[in-house]
């Protein structure tokens, strides 16, 4: 039963994330200092690792880096680009935030959508945009969402989805509490049409995007140290006056008490999501699968 090692086997995949070998930096190359080691990474070791650290610590990455890494070469096709968010309530400031937004990460909204093969397996694909407006989920991208499992189902394609969010996008209100029901209305018909529905949590994914289509995923994956919750730890801890554990709600606590089922490290994500993905289309994955996973 190769899976089912491989769930178990992943509890350790925090420290074997951090098997890249650190390179020497050149004294003039720019460098980020690492949250985690404390240790200056130069740039390029970062580009050339998929923006993680040689200790295992995974920085932050934009949709589109997401995208190129995980994909295979040249095959998505992305949708719906010219949805994007409407001032709908006037909310005072909501438009020069959505221009701020847009000039800090270069997207249009704080999700991007469409189809794509990984390791040569067709599938429906989100990735949240963490520099939009920290991935705020408001009616565009419920609307995004939507369609995308809309078209997943219609097509019986599986989802992939890459979540990261601060949650509800508070401009928009009522309205954006609305996109939970209706997102997980589409993703409750694309399950009942038989088809495979997998989401990877990534830092941070909270509030609203967590409490709907995050945690509706067949197969829960999450990146080593990210953080997902509902409410804050700060806000719980005020609330029910107890002391949290330190690691609440990191993916190795959600991974502790089954709301993850493997915490997969970026560089084996690619092989381990064609892997799932070929595993529910009926495909045979090879005999080595435990092996690679
Ligand atoms: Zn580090």
């Amino acid at each position: 039963m190769p899976f089912i090692q491989f769930i178990h086997k992943a509890k350790n995949e925090l420290e074997e994330g951090g098997r890249q070998s650190a390179m020497i930096a050149d004294e003039n190359e720019p460098t980020k200092p690492c949250p985690n080691c404390r240790r200056q990474v130069a740039l390029s070791e970062l580009w050339a690792n998929n923006n993680t650290c040689g200790c295992g610590h995974h920085f932050r990455m934009n949709a589109r880096q997401r995208m190129k890494f995980i994909t295979d070469e040249g095959s998505f096709n992305e949708m719906w680009q010219e949805i994007v968010a409407k001032d709908i309530l006037k909310f005072p400031g909501y438009v020069k935030k959505l221009e701020s937004a847009n000039n800090a990460c270069d997207e249009k909204e704080a999700v991007i959508c469409g189809t794509a093969k990984i390791g040569g397996e067709e599938c429906a694909l989100f990735i949240m945009e963490p520099y939009f407006m920290m991935g705020s989920m408001g009616c565009a991208v419920g609307e995004k969402i939507t369609r995308l499992f809309e078209y997943a189902t219609e097509n019986r394609l599986p989802v992939v989805g890459y979540t990261v969010s601060g949650g509800a996008r508070m401009q928009e209100g009522i309205l954006s509490l609305m996109q939970m029901a209706k997102t997980s209305g589409a993703v409750k018909r694309h399950s009942e049409a038989g088809l495979f529905y997998l989401t990877i949590l990534t830092d941070p994914t909270t509030g609203g995007v967590m409490a709907s289509f995050a945690m509706e995923g067949d197969i829960i994956l999450a990146e080593p140290g990210a953080t997902a919750g509902f409410a804050g730890a700060r806000v719980i801890e005020q609330t029910t006056r107890k002391k949290l554990p330190q690691d609440f709600q990191k993916a190795e606590f959600l991974l502790d008490k089954g709301f993850a089922d493997a915490i997969v490290p970026r560089f084996k994500q690619k092989e381990t999501v064609a892997y799932l993905l070929k595993m529910h289309n009926g495909g045979s994955t090879d005999g080595n699968s435990e092996e690679t996973l």
